[in-house]
């Protein structure tokens, strides 16, 4: 009798293991990414060394430094790309030329971004030819130098050519130099908040409460294009250009895709998979 009473409660507690490890193999495989797409998105930066041509070389080296330390903490490489006349300015070439070399020794890639942003719609294929090649003079030394190839090219304005034949022209141009054109698919438009900022900044102090409530709406112009694409189950590029605003609050920009379900690619991964937006306006 004791026996039976034994073997039927084993019965019922081997029933009740049962269903709980049943329960918990359906847990975990609901929790898998098998059933849930991963969003990725890689964070590239335009007009190196910087956007503002008026901020001073302390100013300059400050911006990239905040940026570059910022990616390293989160573990995130990027593509820079640079506009070859930006590097000589001001007799600063040398110190501008450690700055991108600062950028390939993180273990980030520079890209081309022509010699002086000119938008290829405005421009000859000759001009357009001349711009390519000469933006390769400067950061192509310093990838070789540390073993590596130019790769990337990224249009100005992300404006490919006038019309349908010029941009074929400037296309297989690029691809016989044997580059990857990257193009962006959602836009910061960091570059436009910063201007504000700059003239805040100048009038108020960079303490002032003007300037937060810049980088608050600059911060919620970024959410607002996060939700726009919450649904699309492709990776994104987001535009960013190295310039003080972005470098105040590229933690907080990291932060906020990290809240939204983005993990971090590099700009190659993204490209393979991705919506890209043609023409933007800068
Ligand atoms: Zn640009």
């Amino acid at each position: 009798m004791r026996c039976f009473f034994y073997r039927s409660r084993r019965r019922f507690v081997d029933y009740k293991i049962k269903n709980i490890v049943t329960l918990v193999v359906l847990v975990c495989l609901c929790a898998t990414p098998v059933f849930s797409f991963q969003k990725k998105i890689a964070l590239p930066f335009d007009d190196l060394p910087c956007l503002e041509s008026y901020s001073s070389l302390e100013k300059v080296i400050q911006i990239n430094q905040s940026i570059i330390n910022t990616l390293k903490k989160h573990s995130i490489k990027s593509v820079v790309f640079v506009n070859e006349q930006k590097i000589h300015y001001r007799g600063e070439t040398e110190s501008r030329i450690k700055i991108l070399e600062e950028w390939v020794d993180n273990g980030h890639e520079l890209g081309n971004h022509t010699v002086s942003h000119k938008d290829a719609s405005k421009i000859s294929m000759e001009e357009f030819k001349g711009e390519v090649r000469g933006g390769e003079e400067t950061i192509g030394s310093i990838m070789r130098s540390r073993g590596k190839n130019l790769r990337f090219f990224r249009y100005p304005y992300l404006v490919k050519g006038r019309n349908f034949n010029q941009i074929k022209q400037t296309e297989r141009f690029l691809r016989g130099r044997k580059y990857i054109i990257a193009g962006a698919t959602l836009d910061s438009l960091d570059w436009k908040f910063n201007a504000k900022y700059r003239q805040a900044a100048a009038q108020y102090g960079e303490d002032s409460p003007q300037i937060e409530e810049i980088k608050e709406a600059f911060l919620a112009h970024v959410q607002r294009e996060l939700s726009r694409v919450s649904k699309r189950k492709k990776n994104e590029i987001f535009l960013l250009h190295a310039c003080t605003l972005t470098s105040v609050t590229i933690g907080r920009v990291i932060d906020l895709l990290k809240r939204n379900g983005y993990s971090f690619c590099t700009l190659e991964e993204a490209l393979k998979d991705c919506v890209l937006i043609r023409e933007i306006e800068h």
